[in-house]
């Protein structure tokens, strides 16, 4: 099955596919095996700092490596490209989907420039799915002690957004619902009928796309899914299991440890955890 049509089924039987951000094998790794033990679709992406840390070509050619192992719809994204150049890069290494973000520039330029992506994707291959956005994400993917303001013109405009889909053309939209990257001092607050309302007009094609899942309470994650969200992005959640599992992990073994492989194995698993947790949460399993 292809991405658009795992996304065209998980819309119109209220789940969502996950989206996992990795930055080395060993994440990589968990995340499909967390997908292998409860057999869910995932797409995994890599940001423009995380692909250029472990190479296009090199994320291309490990995801379709657990492609081919697993036998599972696993699918590569290129999370938050900047540039209309980045993006074409992305798809001509051989990602499978590209989300090019123009949404710190002006509605007109976004519309541009997210409509140029998505004609290079149609005339490299039909099967490429693209996502564009519409409203402004604020934060970064971390932990931080403070509070973020989200200001009112920070929002996605349901009639906006109507008009953005039906100008650029994109099989998925990020919206701008009340969510923030990373984890910070107070949990995000969804503004879940504005979810409702962009459905009710975004053509039923496509996808909705709720970036920075990570730090919103379940309870709201499910209310995003049911609102109309048909694919949600985990990173912050990962990085942290990550840092904090590698250095509990470095401490217990001690310093007479020296193989990558057993320092990493709890790493690995913790991670693995998490991201069974998130495919239960968005209903994902068993699906394929
Ligand atoms: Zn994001």
């Amino acid at each position: 099955m292809s991405l658009k049509e795992i996304l065209a089924q998980a819309s119109s039987e209220k789940w969502a596919v996950p989206h996992f951000n990795f930055s080395n094998l060993e994440i990589l790794k968990a995340v499909v095996e967390a997908a292998r033990e409860t057999k869910s679709p995932v797409l995994v992406g890599t940001s423009e700092g995380e692909r250029n840390f472990v190479g296009l070509p090199e994320a291309v050619s490990m995801v379709k490596a657990f492609r081919e192992s697993s036998g599972l719809p696993i699918f590569l994204n290129a999370d938050h490209t900047k540039s209309v150049e980045a993006a074409k890069q992305a798809m001509d290494a051989g990602y499978d989907s590209v989300h090019i973000d123009l949404s710190a520039l002006s509605f007109e330029e976004n519309v541009r420039g997210t409509t140029e992506v998505v004609k290079y994707a149609r005339d490299k291959s039909s099967e490429i799915s693209a996502e564009g956005e519409l409203g402004y994400l604020r934060g970064e993917s971390k932990i931080e002690k403070k509070k973020i303001e989200i200001r009112p013109e920070d929002y996605t405009d349901p009639e906006e957004a109507a008009d953005f889909v039906k100008k650029t053309g994109v099989d998925r939209l990020a919206i701008a619902v009340g969510n923030v990257h990373g984890i910070t001092l107070d949990e995000p607050k969804l503004d879940v009928e504005r979810i409702k309302k962009i459905r009710a007009v975004v053509s039923p094609e496509v996808a909705l796309v709720l970036h920075a899942g990570s730090g919103i309470p379940d309870e709201d994650i499910k209310t995003a899914i049911s609102a109309g969200i048909s694919n949600i992005h985990i990173s912050t959640e990962l990085r942290a299991e990550f840092r904090e599992e590698l250095e509990k992990s470095l401490h217990k073994k001690g310093e007479a440890e020296y193989a990558p492989y057993k320092i990493l194995e709890p790493v690995v698993e913790a991670i693995k955890q998490k991201a069974v947790e998130k495919i239960e949460l968005f209903s994902s399993a068993n699906r394929m």
